[in-house]
Protein backbone atom coordinates (compact mmCIF):
# COMPACT_ATOMS: atom_id res chain seq x y z
CA UNK A 1 0.00 0.00 0.00
CA UNK A 2 1.36 3.52 -0.69
CA UNK A 3 0.25 6.71 1.06
CA UNK A 4 0.76 9.91 -0.56
CA UNK A 5 2.08 12.95 1.26
CA UNK A 6 -1.11 15.07 -0.10
CA UNK A 7 -3.46 13.08 2.10
CA UNK A 8 -1.17 14.41 5.11
CA UNK A 9 -1.60 17.86 3.67
CA UNK A 10 -5.14 17.51 3.39
CA UNK A 11 -5.96 15.86 6.26
CA UNK A 12 -4.09 19.05 8.57
CA UNK A 13 -5.63 21.30 5.94
CA UNK A 14 -9.19 20.10 6.02
CA UNK A 15 -9.14 19.85 9.91
CA UNK A 16 -8.66 23.31 9.81
CA UNK A 17 -11.39 24.34 7.91
CA UNK A 18 -13.66 22.13 8.84
CA UNK A 19 -12.89 24.21 12.41
CA UNK A 20 -13.17 27.35 10.68
CA UNK A 21 -16.38 26.58 8.76
CA UNK A 22 -18.31 25.21 12.33
CA UNK A 23 -16.52 28.16 14.22
CA UNK A 24 -17.40 31.16 11.84
CA UNK A 25 -15.76 33.84 13.99
CA UNK A 26 -17.64 32.31 16.80
CA UNK A 27 -20.97 32.95 15.63
CA UNK A 28 -21.79 29.77 14.51
CA UNK A 29 -20.57 27.48 17.26
CA UNK A 30 -22.42 29.43 19.59
CA UNK A 31 -25.27 29.04 17.79
CA UNK A 32 -27.41 26.66 19.31
CA UNK A 33 -29.89 25.66 16.70
CA UNK A 34 -28.86 23.76 13.74
CA UNK A 35 -31.53 25.15 11.40
CA UNK A 36 -30.65 28.62 12.07
CA UNK A 37 -26.91 27.62 11.06
CA UNK A 38 -28.00 25.90 7.41
CA UNK A 39 -30.36 28.91 6.95
CA UNK A 40 -27.48 31.21 7.13
CA UNK A 41 -25.60 28.88 5.15
CA UNK A 42 -28.32 28.66 2.26
CA UNK A 43 -27.87 32.62 1.89
CA UNK A 44 -24.37 32.55 1.83
CA UNK A 45 -24.79 30.31 -1.58
CA UNK A 46 -23.79 27.05 0.61
CA UNK A 47 -20.50 25.54 1.90
CA UNK A 48 -19.04 25.67 -1.82
CA UNK A 49 -19.45 29.36 -2.10
CA UNK A 50 -17.67 30.26 1.35
CA UNK A 51 -14.53 31.83 1.01
CA UNK A 52 -12.57 30.89 3.95
CA UNK A 53 -9.95 33.30 5.05
CA UNK A 54 -8.44 34.42 8.38
CA UNK A 55 -10.69 37.83 8.45
CA UNK A 56 -14.08 36.38 8.48
CA UNK A 57 -13.36 32.54 8.74
CA UNK A 58 -10.41 32.46 11.63
CA UNK A 59 -9.49 29.19 12.78
CA UNK A 60 -10.54 28.44 16.55
CA UNK A 61 -8.56 26.99 19.57
CA UNK A 62 -9.21 23.71 17.41
CA UNK A 63 -6.58 24.20 14.90
CA UNK A 64 -4.04 26.09 17.22
CA UNK A 65 -3.43 23.42 19.69
CA UNK A 66 -3.65 20.79 16.52
CA UNK A 67 -0.81 22.54 15.48
CA UNK A 68 0.74 22.54 18.81
CA UNK A 69 0.38 18.83 19.31
CA UNK A 70 2.15 18.17 15.62
CA UNK A 71 5.17 20.43 16.14
CA UNK A 72 5.74 18.53 19.03
CA UNK A 73 5.96 15.58 17.55
CA UNK A 74 7.79 16.96 14.54
CA UNK A 75 10.31 18.65 16.89
CA UNK A 76 10.99 15.13 18.64
CA UNK A 77 11.40 13.33 15.92
CA UNK A 78 12.01 9.50 17.35
CA UNK A 79 13.55 7.24 19.43
CA UNK A 80 14.28 9.67 22.51
CA UNK A 81 12.57 9.39 25.81
CA UNK A 82 8.58 9.39 25.57
CA UNK A 83 9.09 11.86 28.24
CA UNK A 84 11.14 14.30 26.22
CA UNK A 85 8.00 14.35 24.13
CA UNK A 86 5.45 15.14 27.04
CA UNK A 87 7.80 18.04 27.88
CA UNK A 88 7.41 19.01 24.33
CA UNK A 89 3.79 18.74 24.40
CA UNK A 90 3.44 20.69 27.41
CA UNK A 91 5.53 23.33 26.11
CA UNK A 92 3.56 23.46 23.21
CA UNK A 93 0.28 23.92 24.58
CA UNK A 94 1.45 26.00 27.40
CA UNK A 95 2.68 28.26 24.21
CA UNK A 96 -0.06 28.22 22.18
CA UNK A 97 -2.68 29.63 24.73
CA UNK A 98 -0.50 33.08 23.74
CA UNK A 99 -2.44 32.66 20.83
CA UNK A 100 -6.22 32.56 21.44
CA UNK A 101 -7.36 36.00 20.85
CA UNK A 102 -10.73 35.59 18.92
CA UNK A 103 -10.62 31.96 19.42
CA UNK A 104 -12.84 30.81 22.28
CA UNK A 105 -10.17 28.22 24.00
CA UNK A 106 -11.97 26.39 26.47
CA UNK A 107 -12.02 26.79 30.01
CA UNK A 108 -10.61 23.28 30.89
CA UNK A 109 -7.70 23.77 28.30
CA UNK A 110 -6.93 27.01 29.45
CA UNK A 111 -6.82 26.39 33.03
CA UNK A 112 -4.69 23.21 32.94
CA UNK A 113 -2.10 24.74 30.70
CA UNK A 114 -1.49 27.15 32.30
CA UNK A 115 -0.36 24.64 35.08
CA UNK A 116 1.45 22.62 33.14
CA UNK A 117 5.55 22.72 34.04
CA UNK A 118 7.23 21.96 31.18
CA UNK A 119 10.59 22.22 32.46
CA UNK A 120 10.02 20.18 35.33
CA UNK A 121 10.40 16.10 35.34
CA UNK A 122 6.98 14.88 35.38
CA UNK A 123 5.74 18.69 34.95
CA UNK A 124 2.75 17.45 32.51
CA UNK A 125 1.15 15.52 34.70
CA UNK A 126 -2.25 16.32 36.28
CA UNK A 127 -4.06 14.84 38.82
CA UNK A 128 -7.49 13.11 38.01
CA UNK A 129 -10.30 15.37 37.45
CA UNK A 130 -13.93 14.49 37.54
CA UNK A 131 -14.75 17.48 35.33
CA UNK A 132 -12.17 16.37 32.65
CA UNK A 133 -14.70 14.70 30.06
CA UNK A 134 -14.80 17.65 27.62
CA UNK A 135 -13.71 17.40 24.00
CA UNK A 136 -10.62 19.64 24.23
CA UNK A 137 -8.13 16.45 24.46
CA UNK A 138 -10.15 15.35 21.07
CA UNK A 139 -9.84 18.10 18.98
CA UNK A 140 -5.81 18.54 19.11
CA UNK A 141 -5.23 14.63 18.39
CA UNK A 142 -5.62 13.43 14.86
CA UNK A 143 -2.19 14.23 13.99
CA UNK A 144 -0.91 11.59 16.25
CA UNK A 145 -2.01 8.85 13.95
CA UNK A 146 -0.22 10.33 11.62
CA UNK A 147 2.88 10.26 13.48
CA UNK A 148 2.15 6.70 14.28
CA UNK A 149 -0.11 5.68 11.35
CA UNK A 150 0.85 2.02 11.12
CA UNK A 151 -0.85 -1.08 13.21
CA UNK A 152 3.10 -2.05 14.41
CA UNK A 153 2.93 1.75 15.98
CA UNK A 154 -0.12 0.99 17.98
CA UNK A 155 1.80 0.86 21.42
CA UNK A 156 2.82 4.24 20.74
CA UNK A 157 -0.14 5.75 19.50
CA UNK A 158 -1.66 4.78 22.87
CA UNK A 159 1.10 6.19 24.61
CA UNK A 160 0.83 9.89 23.45
CA UNK A 161 -2.57 10.36 22.61
CA UNK A 162 -3.43 9.23 25.70
CA UNK A 163 -0.68 11.36 27.92
CA UNK A 164 -1.47 14.37 25.57
CA UNK A 165 -4.89 13.95 26.06
CA UNK A 166 -4.67 13.54 29.75
CA UNK A 167 -2.56 17.16 30.18
CA UNK A 168 -5.41 19.24 30.21
CA UNK A 169 -8.08 16.35 30.56
CA UNK A 170 -7.46 13.47 32.81
CA UNK A 171 -10.74 11.81 32.54
CA UNK A 172 -11.13 8.72 30.42
CA UNK A 173 -13.95 10.50 28.54
CA UNK A 174 -11.64 13.30 27.67
CA UNK A 175 -8.44 11.36 26.99
CA UNK A 176 -10.11 8.32 25.10
CA UNK A 177 -11.88 10.70 23.02
CA UNK A 178 -7.58 11.81 21.98
CA UNK A 179 -6.93 8.24 21.91
CA UNK A 180 -10.51 7.68 19.16
CA UNK A 181 -9.48 10.69 17.06
CA UNK A 182 -5.91 9.51 17.00
CA UNK A 183 -6.62 6.12 16.16
CA UNK A 184 -9.29 6.64 13.19
CA UNK A 185 -6.58 9.01 11.35
CA UNK A 186 -4.24 5.84 11.81
CA UNK A 187 -7.16 3.76 10.37
CA UNK A 188 -7.71 6.65 7.36
CA UNK A 189 -4.23 6.16 6.44
CA UNK A 190 -4.21 2.10 6.50
CA UNK A 191 -7.59 2.41 4.35
CA UNK A 192 -9.06 0.23 6.65
CA UNK A 193 -13.35 0.26 6.02
CA UNK A 194 -15.21 2.92 7.63
CA UNK A 195 -17.68 0.72 8.94
CA UNK A 196 -14.60 -1.34 10.98
CA UNK A 197 -13.28 1.93 12.64
CA UNK A 198 -15.86 1.91 15.68
CA UNK A 199 -15.22 -2.06 16.39
CA UNK A 200 -11.60 -1.31 16.22
CA UNK A 201 -11.96 1.62 18.86
CA UNK A 202 -13.64 -0.93 21.12
CA UNK A 203 -11.36 -3.68 20.65
CA UNK A 204 -8.12 -1.26 21.33
CA UNK A 205 -9.82 0.57 24.67
CA UNK A 206 -8.75 -3.11 26.58
CA UNK A 207 -4.87 -2.37 25.26
CA UNK A 208 -5.53 1.93 26.50
CA UNK A 209 -6.59 0.30 29.89
CA UNK A 210 -3.70 -2.12 30.22
CA UNK A 211 -1.47 1.01 29.63
CA UNK A 212 -3.31 3.11 32.30
CA UNK A 213 -2.67 0.75 34.94
CA UNK A 214 0.60 -0.06 33.67
CA UNK A 215 1.31 3.74 34.04
CA UNK A 216 0.18 3.83 37.53
CA UNK A 217 -1.04 7.12 38.04
CA UNK A 218 -4.65 7.20 39.47
CA UNK A 219 -5.59 4.10 38.02
CA UNK A 220 -8.65 3.33 40.32
CA UNK A 221 -10.55 6.65 39.54
CA UNK A 222 -9.60 6.01 35.60
CA UNK A 223 -11.01 2.43 35.74
CA UNK A 224 -13.78 3.66 37.45
CA UNK A 225 -14.88 6.06 35.45
CA UNK A 226 -14.52 4.35 32.08
CA UNK A 227 -17.54 2.92 31.44
CA UNK A 228 -19.43 5.98 30.13
CA UNK A 229 -17.28 6.45 27.05
CA UNK A 230 -17.04 2.50 26.18
CA UNK A 231 -20.68 2.12 26.30
CA UNK A 232 -21.58 5.34 24.61
CA UNK A 233 -19.98 3.77 21.62
CA UNK A 234 -21.25 0.42 22.11
CA UNK A 235 -24.51 1.71 22.11
CA UNK A 236 -23.78 4.06 18.93
CA UNK A 237 -22.28 0.94 16.99
CA UNK A 238 -25.39 -1.26 17.72
CA UNK A 239 -27.29 1.41 16.85
CA UNK A 240 -25.74 1.89 13.51
CA UNK A 241 -25.32 -1.97 13.14
CA UNK A 242 -21.56 -1.86 12.87
CA UNK A 243 -20.74 -3.37 15.96
CA UNK A 244 -19.24 -6.31 14.25
CA UNK A 245 -17.39 -4.26 11.69
CA UNK A 246 -17.77 -5.98 9.27
CA UNK A 247 -21.78 -4.77 8.39
CA UNK A 248 -23.89 -2.42 6.52
CA UNK A 249 -24.39 1.13 8.44
CA UNK A 250 -27.85 1.55 9.09
CA UNK A 251 -29.36 5.28 8.95
CA UNK A 252 -33.01 6.51 9.68
CA UNK A 253 -34.75 6.78 6.75
CA UNK A 254 -35.63 10.33 7.47
CA UNK A 255 -32.08 12.10 8.61
CA UNK A 256 -32.09 15.73 7.57
CA UNK A 257 -31.37 18.52 9.83
CA UNK A 258 -34.30 18.72 12.44
CA UNK A 259 -33.28 14.57 13.17
CA UNK A 260 -30.03 15.25 13.44
CA UNK A 261 -29.65 17.85 15.92
CA UNK A 262 -32.12 15.53 17.98
CA UNK A 263 -29.39 12.48 17.23
CA UNK A 264 -26.50 14.62 18.28
CA UNK A 265 -28.10 15.55 21.64
CA UNK A 266 -28.84 12.34 22.42
CA UNK A 267 -25.08 11.30 22.38
CA UNK A 268 -24.31 14.00 24.51
CA UNK A 269 -23.58 14.09 28.07
CA UNK A 270 -26.52 16.91 28.38
CA UNK A 271 -27.70 17.96 25.26
CA UNK A 272 -24.58 19.92 23.42
CA UNK A 273 -23.48 17.35 20.85
CA UNK A 274 -19.74 16.96 20.11
CA UNK A 275 -18.87 18.94 23.37
CA UNK A 276 -17.18 15.90 24.88
CA UNK A 277 -14.26 13.43 24.38
CA UNK A 278 -17.60 10.67 23.69
CA UNK A 279 -19.04 12.26 21.56
CA UNK A 280 -16.79 14.78 19.35
CA UNK A 281 -15.42 11.80 17.37
CA UNK A 282 -18.79 9.88 17.45
CA UNK A 283 -20.44 12.64 15.58
CA UNK A 284 -17.58 13.05 13.32
CA UNK A 285 -17.69 9.93 12.64
CA UNK A 286 -21.38 9.44 11.84
CA UNK A 287 -21.07 12.72 9.79
CA UNK A 288 -18.50 10.53 7.53
CA UNK A 289 -20.26 7.66 7.50
CA UNK A 290 -23.53 8.88 6.08
CA UNK A 291 -21.06 11.61 3.61
CA UNK A 292 -20.53 8.93 1.39
CA UNK A 293 -17.30 10.80 -0.04
CA UNK A 294 -19.15 14.27 -0.56
CA UNK A 295 -17.74 16.77 0.90
CA UNK A 296 -20.89 19.12 1.04
CA UNK A 297 -22.73 16.66 2.97
CA UNK A 298 -19.60 16.09 5.25
CA UNK A 299 -20.14 19.43 6.35
CA UNK A 300 -23.25 19.79 6.53
CA UNK A 301 -24.13 16.70 8.87
CA UNK A 302 -20.47 17.67 10.93
CA UNK A 303 -19.49 21.07 10.79
CA UNK A 304 -23.29 22.74 10.37
CA UNK A 305 -25.25 21.43 13.35
CA UNK A 306 -26.40 23.09 16.86
CA UNK A 307 -23.62 21.57 19.05
CA UNK A 308 -19.68 21.93 19.45
CA UNK A 309 -19.36 21.93 15.61
CA UNK A 310 -16.00 23.35 15.15
CA UNK A 311 -14.61 20.66 17.05
CA UNK A 312 -16.13 17.78 15.53
CA UNK A 313 -15.50 19.66 12.43
CA UNK A 314 -12.10 19.85 13.00
CA UNK A 315 -12.25 16.07 13.37
CA UNK A 316 -14.07 15.42 10.40
CA UNK A 317 -12.58 17.44 8.24
CA UNK A 318 -9.34 15.67 9.00
CA UNK A 319 -10.54 12.28 8.49
CA UNK A 320 -12.04 13.20 5.27
CA UNK A 321 -8.72 14.61 3.90
CA UNK A 322 -6.72 11.74 5.25
CA UNK A 323 -9.37 9.71 2.86
CA UNK A 324 -9.89 11.17 0.33
CA UNK A 325 -7.35 14.29 -0.23
CA UNK A 326 -8.31 17.63 -1.21
CA UNK A 327 -9.68 16.37 -5.21
CA UNK A 328 -13.62 17.15 -4.62
CA UNK A 329 -12.78 19.83 -1.95
CA UNK A 330 -13.70 23.46 -3.35
CA UNK A 331 -10.41 25.30 -3.57
CA UNK A 332 -12.13 28.64 -2.06
CA UNK A 333 -12.20 26.66 0.73
CA UNK A 334 -8.79 26.03 1.69
CA UNK A 335 -6.77 28.30 -0.47
CA UNK A 336 -6.57 31.53 1.61
CA UNK A 337 -6.98 28.99 5.15
CA UNK A 338 -5.08 30.79 8.06
CA UNK A 339 -1.68 29.09 8.81
CA UNK A 340 -2.07 26.68 5.72
CA UNK A 341 1.04 26.80 5.48
CA UNK A 342 2.29 25.73 8.67
CA UNK A 343 -0.72 23.02 8.46
CA UNK A 344 1.35 21.79 5.04
CA UNK A 345 4.69 22.16 6.71
CA UNK A 346 3.72 20.17 9.68
CA UNK A 347 2.17 17.03 7.62
CA UNK A 348 4.71 17.02 5.34
CA UNK A 349 7.06 16.88 8.43
CA UNK A 350 5.10 13.73 9.80
CA UNK A 351 5.05 12.47 6.53
CA UNK A 352 8.68 12.33 6.67
CA UNK A 353 9.46 11.03 9.85
CA UNK A 354 7.43 8.24 10.02
CA UNK A 355 6.50 7.06 6.44
CA UNK A 356 9.31 8.69 4.44
CA UNK A 357 11.64 6.19 6.91
CA UNK A 358 9.39 3.37 6.42
CA UNK A 359 9.47 2.81 2.51
CA UNK A 360 12.84 0.15 2.83
CA UNK A 361 10.48 -1.56 5.37
CA UNK A 362 8.65 -4.26 4.52
CA UNK A 363 4.53 -3.44 4.32
CA UNK A 364 2.38 -4.09 7.23
CA UNK A 365 -0.71 -6.14 6.62
CA UNK A 366 -3.38 -4.36 7.46
CA UNK A 367 -6.86 -6.00 8.75
CA UNK A 368 -10.23 -5.55 9.91
CA UNK A 369 -10.92 -5.98 13.52
CA UNK A 370 -13.69 -7.61 14.97
CA UNK A 371 -15.69 -6.94 18.37
CA UNK A 372 -19.15 -8.27 19.83
CA UNK A 373 -21.37 -7.21 22.70
CA UNK A 374 -24.25 -5.68 23.63
CA UNK A 375 -25.89 -2.31 23.88
CA UNK A 376 -26.62 -1.72 27.46
CA UNK A 377 -26.11 1.48 27.59
CA UNK A 378 -26.47 5.49 26.45
CA UNK A 379 -26.55 9.25 27.38
CA UNK A 380 -29.05 10.72 29.56
CA UNK A 381 -29.49 14.10 27.73
CA UNK A 382 -31.73 15.53 31.10
CA UNK A 383 -28.81 15.39 33.08
CA UNK A 384 -28.33 18.85 34.50
CA UNK A 385 -24.72 17.98 35.34
CA UNK A 386 -22.39 19.21 32.70
CA UNK A 387 -18.57 18.09 33.85
CA UNK A 388 -18.33 15.75 31.14
CA UNK A 389 -18.72 18.78 28.27
CA UNK A 390 -16.39 21.55 26.59
CA UNK A 391 -18.83 23.27 25.43
CA UNK A 392 -20.11 24.19 29.00
CA UNK A 393 -17.16 25.86 29.64
CA UNK A 394 -17.12 27.80 26.65
CA UNK A 395 -20.77 28.77 27.64
CA UNK A 396 -19.58 29.24 31.42
CA UNK A 397 -16.34 31.32 31.32
CA UNK A 398 -17.09 33.68 34.27
CA UNK A 399 -17.79 30.68 36.64
CA UNK A 400 -14.83 28.94 38.18
CA UNK A 401 -13.86 25.44 37.70
CA UNK A 402 -13.70 22.97 40.67
CA UNK A 403 -11.24 20.32 40.03
CA UNK A 404 -12.46 18.45 43.08
CA UNK A 405 -15.83 18.44 42.40
CA UNK A 406 -16.72 14.86 41.37
CA UNK A 407 -20.55 14.33 39.99
CA UNK A 408 -19.97 12.54 36.68
CA UNK A 409 -22.82 10.04 36.62
CA UNK A 410 -22.92 6.70 35.12
CA UNK A 411 -25.16 6.55 31.71
CA UNK A 412 -28.47 5.63 31.70
CA UNK A 413 -30.04 2.90 29.71
CA UNK A 414 -30.67 1.72 26.15
CA UNK A 415 -30.28 3.32 23.17
CA UNK A 416 -33.76 3.65 21.67
CA UNK A 417 -33.39 7.50 22.22
CA UNK A 418 -30.74 7.66 19.01
MG1 LIG B 1 -12.85 25.94 18.86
Amino acid sequence: MVVDVTLYKAAMVLGAVGDALGYRNGEWEFCYEGETIHNDLHELGGVRNIKVDKKDWRVSDDTVMHLATADALVEFQQGADKEKLYSLVAREYKECMNDMSGRAPGQTCMQFCDALKPNLPAGYQIPFNARGGGCGAAMRAMCIGLRYPFPEDLSDLIAVSIESGRMTHHHPTGFLGSFAAALFTSYAIQKKPLVSWGAGLIKELTRAKEYIREQGRFVEENVEAWIYFEDSWNGYLTLRNIKNGNTDKQFPEQFGVKERERFYQAVSFSGWGGSSGHDAPMIAYDGLLGCGEDWEELCNRAMFHGGDNDSTGSIAGCWFGALYGLENVPENNYINLEYRDRLEKAADDLYNIRVGSKTSEQKPAFKSTETDGDCTTNVDNTQEAFDGSEGNEKATDEQELSAEQDNIEEPTKVCTAL
